[in-house]
């Protein structure tokens, strides 16, 4: 084995969606990244077919959202069959109207996903090394090191500040951390194919076949007549691992009908399903993010969604402890915040598969009769399509409870509350001037301070730095209508979070609350903060993997410095808003 030779700020292992999603989030912040891929190439199987509001707002942000759009279809409805006929159709259409710039499901499969973050990445300068395997780990107070195993099969160490295992459902970071996955197999196993086939599925939707005994769901996939179908093993194949799709073709055949004709099969894959989660998302300065944190039943194509979500939460808080401006102790709030959801997911994805697996009669007449109809007539109602569009689409996700969350005295009942997604809202940021998509006017590299209402602070008044960005939303007729939806009828503050989850949320505006927030979270928003001092570069180490990284932040600065500094950072923040108004993504310049 070769000496340590290497020093990188995060090592991720696993380069699946959320390995990829984190490598960018952590790349366009500008840390020195390395991303590692045991497998020799990007996935060739779609898997996961569902890409949600949240995911796609999130991917809006990092600039890929337009791409993934081009390339999916949005899924308009679900048709529910029983016995040869279709008993109801659930209309999607624009669901989520209002709630997000999204409204829908967007069918794309995991490999065009991965492709799509994949190719961000080098925008970034990073890149998957493929063929490359974690195989050891070994936490020191100031570090981790990792023994990694190269394509040529010898083995090296690197010296990690910290380790991110997005390594999947195996995961090696869980195993060598000794994180507890606590869960269990389902009994039932499954298979997934994508296919060419033609029959009564209704084109560009959901179709949903069910009997007394099972179902099976029909994606529309990219691609004249491709379907991605998805359903249990009939118990005959269950323990079968040479099973072949021709094989299993009548089965589909005799629940879809005489007219379900299947013209070819690219991908036939069976598994079994496990649900678990881990006991906690962080140990050490190692984290569980994705498949490697939780495991559960596919219904509501939430796996693949999660996980990048996870990511998503980590890389904001990781950037921060890493530059230098805030305690590792933040960190913590990332298993505060994620584990109390994934659990959740855990039990109404598990409710909610027991449902549809239940092999008692009633279940069966209750899927196949009563289910169908009583769910066409509850998504009339608005309340109830909104209700689940934010269930599924993860714009509901909130954490009320987290160590970062403060609603302070004063606040609306129906008002955004502290660890809510802020609401995707159009307003006019100036008194008369046009109403703007305020999700495009938030940085997500930065927090935002947005007032409604009444006078905003200055920065400087603040003595905050260009860390923060300060957004006025002036009382207006347009406003006022489009914020009293939203719950807002009075003057409000709020503190975002780079990820668009609110920190504080106010009525009259109050310095002290935010300075007390940012005392209490350890997080320096002021240009010339005395910053934490960097991971120490361990003996040895060589030329980081990634040459983006801004160098010396935390090294100890002169006041002529800092002033300079200061400055470089005030032009920089000023050319970044006349990019945004250009059109270019904002959060694309290298930060913290
Ligand atoms: C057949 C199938 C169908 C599915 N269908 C759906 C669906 O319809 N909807 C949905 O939401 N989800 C679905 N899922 C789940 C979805 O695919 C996962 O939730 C998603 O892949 C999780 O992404 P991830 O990046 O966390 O993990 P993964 O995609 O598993 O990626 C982990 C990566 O880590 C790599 N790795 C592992 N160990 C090491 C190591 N020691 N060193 C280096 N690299 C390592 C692996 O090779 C892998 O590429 C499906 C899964 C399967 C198997």
């Amino acid at each position: 084995m070769s000496p340590i030779g290497a020093e990188t700020d995060v090592l991720i292992v696993g380069a699946g969606p959320t390995g990829l999603m984190l490598a960018n989030q952590l790349g366009r912040r500008g840390l020195r990244t390395l991303i590692i891929e045991r497998h020799d190439g990007p996935a060739q199987q779609s898997r996961a077919m569902a890409v949600h509001a949240r995911t796609l707002e999130i991917y809006q942000k990092l600039g890929i959202a337009d791409r993934a759009v081009a390339l999916g279809r949005p899924g308009y409805g679900a048709n529910m069959w029983a016995n040869g006929r279709r008993r109801a159709r659930i209309p999607f259409g624009e669901m989520g109207k209002g709630i997000s710039r999204f409204p829908y499901v967007l069918m794309l499969g995991q490999d065009d996903n991965e492709r799509i973050l994949g190719d961000r990445l080098r925008d970034w300068r990073l890149d998957v090394r493929w063929s490359t395997e974690l195989v050891a780990l070994e936490p020191q107070p100031d570090r981790v090191l990792a023994t990694i195993k190269d394509p040529d099969g010898t083995t090296r160490t690197i010296a990690a500040a910290y380790v991110a295992g997005c390594d999947g459902s195996h995961s090696a970071v869980r195993h060598l951390t000794g994180v507890p996955f606590p869960g269990a197999a389902y009994e039932h196993a499954f298979f997934v194919a994508d296919t060419v086939a033609t029959g009564p599925m209704v084109a560009d939707e959901l179709n949903v076949f069910m009997w007394g005994r099972g179902f099976h769901l029909y994606f529309p996939m990219r691609g004249a007549d491709r379907w991605r179908v998805i359903g249990l093993l009939p118990p005959a194949f269950t323990n079968r691992d040479d099973l072949t799709f021709e094989e299993l073709e009548p089965t589909l055949r005799a629940i879809g009908g005489p007219g379900l004709r299947f013209q070819g099969c690219h991908w036939f894959s069976t598994y079994r399903i496990h649900h678990r989660c881990v006991e906690r998302f962080r140990d050490g300065r190692c984290f569980l993010l994705g498949d490697a944190a939780h495991v559960h039943s596919p219904m509501g194509g939430q796996g693949m969604n999660t996980g990048l979500q996870d990511a998503y939460n980590l890389a904001w808080k990781l950037a921060l402890v890493i530059a230098g401006r805030a305690e590792p102790s933040l960190l913590d709030s990332y298993d505060a915040e994620r584990r109390p959801f994934a659990e959740a997911l855990l039990k109404s994805t598990d409710r909610a598969f027991g449902y549809v697996v239940s092999e008692s009669r009633i279940a069966g007449f209750l899927r196949t009769r009563v289910a169908p109809r009583v769910l066409a007539t509850v998504m009339r109602f608005d309340a109830v399509r909104r209700r689940a569009f934010r269930t599924i689409s993860q714009t509901g996700i909130a954490y009320p409870d987290s160590p970062l969350s403060r609603t302070l005295d004063g606040v609306g009942r129906k008002a955004p509350r502290a660890g809510d997604r802020f609401p995707w809202l159009q307003l006019a940021l100036t008194a008369g001037g046009p109403c703007v998509d305020l999700f495009e006017q938030l940085d997500d590299t930065r927090f935002t301070l947005l007032t409604i209402g009444q006078p905003s602070p200055s920065v400087e008044s603040l003595g905050l730095g260009t860390r923060l960005q300060i957004e006025s939303v002036p009382v207006d007729a347009r406003n006022t209508g489009t914020l009293a939806k939203a719950g807002i009828r009075g003057p409000a503050w709020y503190l975002i979070r780079p990820d668009g989850h609110v920190a504080i949320a106010g009525a009259r505006f109050d310095a002290a609350a935010l300075q007390a927030w940012l005392a209490a979270t350890t997080i320096r928003l002021e240009d010339d903060a005395p910053l934490r001092p960097r991971t120490r570069a361990p003996p040895g180490a060589a030329a980081p993997s990634a040459p983006a990284t801004p160098r010396g932040r935390g090294r100890p600065r002169s006041a002529p410095a800092r002033a300079r500094r200061r400055l470089r950072w005030r032009r920089a923040a000023r050319r970044r808003g006349r990019r945004s108004a250009s059109g270019r993504p904002r959060g694309c310049a290298r930060r913290w």
